[in-house]
């Protein structure tokens, strides 16, 4: 059974923004349920009323602005997949959303939901950091563009104040000769929480060399987050066994994973040294 709650069911931004700052934080957003309803049940999570999101068609749209990718924040997993731009500029998050959850999930979940839970393991973040992305918060006096990499802050906190909405994210348009590559462990193939969840982003000078690297690591730490050591340890240099293999090593260092029901620290540890170093080798070919 759940518990009651108000429903309100704004039609447009300017409508939700204005009820956000008039109720916030006893109104809490509600885009496609799949943490919120999952969190209803446990009665500690109820909030006095919920704010359904699906009405607000600026929430939507993928489109290719100003040198960046734009995608609004209420894009379901299951259009990431399907939308050419993403395949061309974000294959890293194709790849991502191709592994996230079941299609029934990847048919409501969102891309703010996700990132906006922020829980370790929330699987569109090491793609999204890889990339560079950063998110629009907007509430009813303004907007602010954030790095998604300051935005998540800890396990299930972000930056973002309770009368703002989570409206879009954005990434540069990756340079042509930029490749990524992504990865996830789970227990199982599908519906599974990630064990580890990482993406690459790495782009090459005239002289093959490594001219930018993007690291990034979920499920190993409170927050998803860019390994900057293994990132410095790959700039101007060749891409290496050697190097690769540092970089690697310096990820598995940088991790901070604990012992859960879906595998010990060391483990987590372990496998991020060898799926770095498997996605850097992949993405530098
Ligand atoms: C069976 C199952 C499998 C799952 N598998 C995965 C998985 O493989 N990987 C993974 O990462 N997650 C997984 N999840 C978790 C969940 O599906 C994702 O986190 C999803 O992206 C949440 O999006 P949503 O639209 O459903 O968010 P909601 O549940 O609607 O909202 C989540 C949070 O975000 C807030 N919010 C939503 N939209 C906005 C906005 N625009 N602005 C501000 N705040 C907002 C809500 O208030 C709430 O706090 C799974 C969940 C289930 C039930």
């Amino acid at each position: 059974m759940l518990a009651e709650f108000d429903l309100w069911r704004p039609q447009t931004l300017p409508e939700a923004l204005a009820l956000l700052a008039d109720k916030a934080p006893d109104v809490k957003p509600l885009a496609g349920g799949t943490n919120v309803l999952v969190d209803l049940r446990d009665a500690a999570h109820v909030p006095p009323a919920l704010m359904d999101l699906g009405k607000l068609h600026e929430l939507r749209g993928l489109e290719r602005q100003d040198g960046h990718i734009v995608i609004g924040g209420g894009t379901t997993l299951s259009e990431l997949l399907m939308h050419p731009l993403i395949a061309e500029h974000g294959s890293v998050l194709r790849d991502a959303a191709a592994v996230f959850a079941n299609p029934l999930v990847r048919n409501r979940a969102t891309v703010a939901g996700n990132l906006v839970d922020a829980s370790p393991a929330a699987d569109t973040a090491p793609p999204l950091l890889a990339l560079g992305a950063e998110v629009q918060l907007t509430s009813r006096t303004g907007s602010r563009w954030v790095p998604l990499e300051d935005f998540m802050v800890g396990v299930r906190k972000t930056l973002r104040r309770p009368d703002e909405l989570l409206v879009a994210v954005r990434w540069p348009v990756p340079a042509a000769e930029s490749k990524g590559a992504y990865s996830k462990f789970g227990l199982r193939r599908a519906d599974a929480i990630s064990v580890l969840s990482a993406a690459v982003m790495l782009e090459r000078d005239e002289a093959g060399r490594c001219q930018a690297a993007r690291i990034a690591l979920g499920a190993v730490a409170p927050r998803p987050f860019r390994v900057h050591a293994a990132e410095d340890r790959l700039k101007g240099q060749a891409f290496s066994a050697e190097a690769i293999a540092e970089a690697a090593r310096l990820a598995a260092e940088a991790a901070r994973p604990i012992d859960d029901i879906r595998g010990s620290a060391s483990y987590r540890q372990r496998i991020v040294e060898v799926s770095v170093r498997r996605l850097l080798t992949q993405a530098a070919q």
